[in-house]
């Protein structure tokens, strides 16, 4: 198998368990939006509950489209290449993370860039 078709694989994997995840979250607070009792005692812990599966849906979902991202890069034929500086992504940092759109060292560089931003 080419690296690039275990990656993809990879990457589908991935994308799976984030659609049951984001589908799951999506239920549950659909549960809790029609058993919601607002006199009840139990409302402010729904609401804590209600409040963290949104966010859980909310980061699948932006985790959704970083893997589509990377799909369709693939198909594209732009896969592991540095959107920044253009040079090629090793392969052993696309197997650690297969949606890296970014080499090592230009990802330290918006680390370092988004950190600063946060500072001043
Ligand atoms: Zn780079």
């Amino acid at each position: 198998m080419r690296p690039i078709d275990k990656l993809r694989q990879m990457l589908l994997a991935q994308r799976r368990a984030l659609f049951e995840q984001v589908a799951r979250a999506a239920d549950d607070l659909r549960w809790l939006d029609t058993n919601t009792h607002p006199e009840t005692e139990e409302e402010a812990q729904e609401q804590n509950i209600a409040n963290l599966l949104a966010r859980l849906d909310d980061r699948g979902n932006a985790e959704l489209r970083i893997v589509d991202r990377a799909l369709t890069l693939i198909e594209e034929g732009d896969y592991g290449t540095c959107e920044d500086c253009g040079d090629p992504i090793p392969v052993e940092r696309l197997e650690v993370l297969p949606t890296a759109t970014t080499c090592v060292f230009c990802a330290e560089a918006r680390e370092r860039n988004s950190r600063q931003a946060v500072a001043s």
